[in-house]
């Protein structure tokens, strides 16, 4: 594709064919197997629909894409690089299902992980000696913490150490962490880049270098022998979907300024968490876990749910969770503004927060 179009162009026509007489749509096949002589031979190893998405996917992100059944089985796939008793650094608030499979590692024997605050630069170069893995998750769910990304891969690079960026709160318009040094990026499909609650999708992708090809090559290995293959509806639904992710951004991001301007401040809240871009808003409620679940029970246009990314707002006390990370606090909110009218959702939880 052209090297010179914008990301908005990009989202509109990337993975589109382009020969005479073809589909404007991309095409959503539906098939199990391919008959025998041509390049493809079943269902699990190649799909033309995931090709569409993949292909969608690396020309946003500047890299090459593989796309999988969950954002979870996307870091499985990651995680498979790192060998067994491999070592590694991580954050210790993150998306409680990546601290989650990473603690059942530890505790099975088959990895060491070393926790680390991604805002202490040094604190995370000083653990990277003798890792096999760095991975980041900027801005990071819930906490909306923001790492160097460009200083950490560097760091990383120099030591021979894996840079995994989960990149699913920023998506490609925000930031492409192959371009700040990253080796793998990680997304949980689900959110934002298939954007309507509507699909359970993840993919990873890598650059278009030697080195970042031998690592595709690796994890689309692991794609056909552990079979977390993703459907072919839920990959057509996710492109279609990443189709508006510029406009649905936009929106969602301006309406989440807006709130942020309006909730600083509030007498219902103790701190308004916003790394100052991006539709992701954490509140830290006045009165802890009882006035936050009241909150959620209150509101009646945001939806309380967990996710996020999605056309719609949506809002999660996080520490209902027992997963989750004490380093949350129990009365944060988690808000997924979406692409309502600001006013609307702005009266609906102001008049939640004030009870
Ligand atoms: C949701 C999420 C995941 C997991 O993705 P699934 O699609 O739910 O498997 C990973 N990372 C982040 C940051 C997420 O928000």
């Amino acid at each position: 594709m052209d090297e010179d179009l914008s990301a908005a162009t990009r989202c509109v026509v990337a993975g589109r064919e382009a020969q005479p007489g073809a589909q404007v749509g991309a095409p959503l096949v539906l098939t199990s197997t391919y008959r025998a002589g041509g390049s493809r031979i079943y269902g699990r190893t190649e799909h033309p629909t995931w090709e569409a998405f993949e292909e969608a996917l690396g020309a946003l992100e500047g890299g090459e894409s593989l796309v999988y059944s969950s954002g979870m089985a996307a870091v499985a796939a990651v995680l498979s690089l790192v060998p067994l008793g491999g070592r590694v650094v991580a954050p210790t608030a993150a998306y409680n299902g990546v601290l989650s499979t990473l603690a059942h590692r530890e505790e099975e024997g088959t990895l060491t992980v070393n926790r680390v605050d991604p805002t202490d630069a040094e604190g995370v170069i000083r653990a990277l000696e003798g890792a096999d893995l760095l991975w980041l998750e900027s801005p990071s769910n819930p906490l909306l913490e923001v790492a160097d990304i460009r200083a950490l891969a560097a760091a990383a690079a120099q030591r021979g150490v894996l840079c995994a960026v989960d990149n699913t709160f920023a998506t490609p318009l925000g930031q492409q962490p192959l371009a700040l040094g990253a080796d793998l990026v990680v997304h949980s499909v689900t959110k934002y880049l298939a954007g309507h609650s509507d699909v359970v999708l993840g993919a990873v992708v890598t650059g278009p270098t030697a080195a970042g090809r031998a690592l595709r090559e690796r994890l689309a290995r692991h794609r056909t022998l552990h079979g977390a293959v993703a459907g072919p509806l839920e990959t057509w639904l996710a492109l279609r979907g990443l189709r508006t992710l510029h406009l649905r951004l936009e929106r969602a991001s301006a309406n989440a300024a807006e709130l942020v301007r309006r909730l600083t401040g509030h007498p219902a809240l103790e701190r308004v968490r916003y790394p100052g871009c991006g539709a992701i808003v954490s509140v830290d409620v006045a009165g802890g876990a009882e006035a936050a679940e009241a909150v959620c029970r209150r509101v009646r246009l945001w939806v309380p749910s967990t996710s996020l990314g999605g056309v719609e707002s949506q809002v999660e006390r996080r520490r209902r969770w027992e997963s989750e990370s004490a380093a949350v606090p129990e009365g944060l909110l988690r808000l997924s503004v979406g692409i309502e009218d600001v006013g609307d959702l702005w009266r609906d939880l102001d008049s939640a927060l004030r009870g």
